[in-house]
């Protein structure tokens, strides 16, 4: 059999049901014709969807093309579908302290309404207050793109207790023994701590303004 189109639902041969046969469907999209509208039926989705570019703040994001595990149930309800479930995201970065490369995953809960079209949920909402049923598709990616981008830290560490870097070598601190310490003063500092040790106590604070070296 030549490779063509997908097949379209109706010319599919008995036994395979077409949302689960179209290689080229964006796995982001959710086909909710199976799912159907009458209220309390379920649909449990597993797939994974690679993210797209650009889910990331300063210091860490899901890399570009990576997976991400959806494990979600979509239940018909009267306003729309609830898609609840749970996300499997991997996320690389540095750690804020030291700097060492991070590599983690996420494990994130949804819960979400999508409003179908005419609802009056869907009627009584701002634009962009609610997510929408289109058609018969519902998109998944901009829910779990907010999620995901939410739930970034800031501020990501290697280790809970990572201790940082040196301030005065600039060496991983959980890299060095516990007694690591830089003996040697700032010059400016030896140079001031010498002048307050001589400069007599007593000394009125004006009038005996010598130079100390004449
Ligand atoms: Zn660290
Ligand atoms: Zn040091």
């Amino acid at each position: 059999m030549p490779s063509a189109e997908p097949l379209r639902s109706g010319a599919v041969s008995a036994g395979h049901r077409p949302a689960d046969r179209r290689p080229s469907a964006n796995p982001w999209k959710v086909d909710l014709r199976e799912l159907g509208r009458r209220a309390g039926s379920l649909h449990e989705l597993n797939r994974t969807a690679p993210a797209p570019a650009d889910w990331r703040v300063e210091l860490i994001g899901v890399p570009e093309g990576a997976e991400i595990g959806l494990r979600l149930r979509l239940e018909s309800v009267m306003e729309g579908v609830l898609v609840s479930g749970e996300l499997d995201v991997p996320v690389v970065g540095s750690c804020a302290r030291c700097l060492e490369p991070i590599e983690d995953r996420l494990s994130l809960d949804v819960q979400e309404l999508y409003a179908y079209e005419g609802s009056t949920t869907e009627a009584t909402s701002e634009e962009d207050e609610v997510r929408r049923v289109e058609g018969d598709f519902l998109d998944l990616q901009p829910l779990v793109r907010d999620a995901v981008v939410l739930s970034l830290p800031l501020a990501p560490v290697c280790t809970e207790d990572c201790a940082g870097l040196c301030v005065d070598c600039g060496e991983r601190l959980d890299d060095l023994p516990p007694d690591h310490s830089h003996e040697v003063l700032d010059p400016r500092w030896a140079a001031l701590s010498q002048k307050f040790a001589s400069a007599p106590q007593s000394a009125p604070p004006d009038q005996t303004r010598t130079p100390e070296e004449n």
